[in-house]
């Protein structure tokens, strides 16, 4: 049988640092190996070595009716059948943008592309486009991808030019990126392009928005003449419906999308007002193109994920993430832990700390008490898989039920007797 152990030591062999994305290896929990996943049904996964794990990672948010829906690998099986990619234009592609259309008040057009990271990359793009400005503001703690204008890092505490956040982001290409705090609203010149924010950020754990922050943002905007972009790449149906602008009942001029909307695929997109949309290429100036954009096994099982996403399950899921939440917020107080459980319908993060955390200062000083290590450690001995950063949230899926519930709290229970003692009171 092959072992974890094993899988490792060859992934560290032929690539950079065991993986293909950075939030899979152990770094940021202590290093070691990580779990290498066989076969993933419902809400869990199994590691080659067999062990079961509630699976609260759900692939960063991108699988939500759990692993392997037989509806969703079925219409995957049959488009892959019909051939997986032509360069020409097929029927899926069309019913996956009425169905995002239809859902998304607002989203008139579509495109479709194959990661979060082109789809944000791309709307700034339009958006610098539309406007003939070059100026972007982003918020300090979310996260757009990894193109090189949006990966500026800056902004603690107040507003700072980007400077590159990799080795390789050349200085000019954040040069007008503006990092800003989140939950403020910044002063905007009219020399902005865009304002790009997670309308619930959820990578830098989750930091649901403060009163006031996204209609302040919508009326700055306006009034700048910049271009307002949800990123909706956690929150596109996973928060509703419609996502998060229509939970917040506020339009902006663009989306972007990805993770539940590619029914588990590579497949993202982005949208917003017709006559915005139409100044993308073949129909307008700004050029944006792909070979394997809304490929057809892709929008197969989207379509089929999306089918299965009704208001109900939206209820059901914030039910199940509610009853989690309070579950682990009463056992850390019980157990003497300081622990912060924010939630947001369907989604939910952990900060250590006695105050709720607003922005990414907070969710650094949550980060920097060195807990989140071994809890997540902790979990994931007992059976539970939470992602291995500190800055991630926890995704619930329409798989879990009562059962995991239960035994994803009992692990917690353990854990946190004994974190409380290992934490500093806080002053
Ligand atoms: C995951 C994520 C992205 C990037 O998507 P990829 O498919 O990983 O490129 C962009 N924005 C947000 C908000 C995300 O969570």
């Amino acid at each position: 049988m092959t072992t974890n152990e094993e899988l490792w030591e060859r992934a560290l062999r032929v690539s950079p640092g065991g993986v293909n994305s950075p939030v899979r290896a152990f770094r940021a929990v202590g290093g070691g190996t990580p779990y290498f996943v066989a076969r993933g049904e419902g809400a869990y996964v199994f590691d080659v070595e067999g062990r079961r794990y509630i699976d609260y990672v759900q692939s960063y948010g991108a699988s939500i009716l759990g692993h392997a829906h037989p509806k969703v690998v079925e219409a995957a099986r049959k488009a892959a059948g019909r051939g997986s990619t032509f360069g020409a234009p097929t029927p899926g592609e069309v019913e996956l943008a009425e169905e995002i259309c239809a859902r998304v008040e607002g989203c008139q057009e579509v495109r479709l592309v194959s990661s979060g990271t082109e789809a944000a990359m791309s709307a700034v793009r339009l958006a610098r486009g539309v406007t003939g400005r070059d100026r972007v503001v982003l918020f300090a703690g979310c996260y757009h991808g990894h193109s090189d204008a949006l990966l500026a890092g800056g902004g603690s505490g107040m507003a700072t030019l980007g400077v590159p956040a990799s080795a390789g982001v050349a200085r000019s290409a954040v040069a007008d990126t503006l990092v800003v705090p989140y939950n403020r609203v910044p002063d905007l010149g009219n020399d902005v392009a865009a304002v790009i924010v997670e309308p619930i950020a959820a990578n830098m754990g989750l930091v649901p928005p403060a009163p006031g922050f996204l209609a302040g943002l919508r009326e700055a905007c306006t009034k700048a003449g910049a271009l307002l972009i949800f990123d909706e790449v956690i929150t596109g149906f996973r928060v509703a419906r419609g996502g998060a602008s229509t939970l917040v009942r506020l339009q902006p001029d663009l989306w972007c999308f990805g993770k539940v909307v590619g029914g588990g695929f590579p497949l993202a997109g982005f949208g917003g007002r017709r006559e915005l949309m139409e100044q993308l290429a073949p129909a307008g100036a700004v050029y944006q193109a792909g070979t394997l954009s809304g490929n057809p096994v892709a929008t197969a099982a989207a379509l089929a994920t999306l089918s299965l996403l009704d208001d109900g399950g939206y209820t059901a899921l914030s039910a199940y993430t509610g009853r989690l939440a309070a579950g682990l917020a009463g056992i850390a107080r019980e157990a003497g832990l300081e622990l912060q459980v924010p939630v947001a319908g369907p989604l939910l993060g952990v900060f250590f700390g006695t105050e709720p955390v607003l922005d990414y200062e907070g969710a650094r000083r949550s980060a920097a008490t060195g807990l989140f290590p071994p809890l997540m450690r902790g979990l994931l001995e007992k059976g539970v898989a939470i992602a291995p950063g500190p800055y991630e949230i926890l995704f619930p899926s329409l798989a879990h039920g009562e059962q995991d519930l239960h035994e994803t709290l009992d692990a917690f229970a353990e854990v946190a007797k004994k974190l409380a003692p290992a934490q500093e009171p806080s002053a």
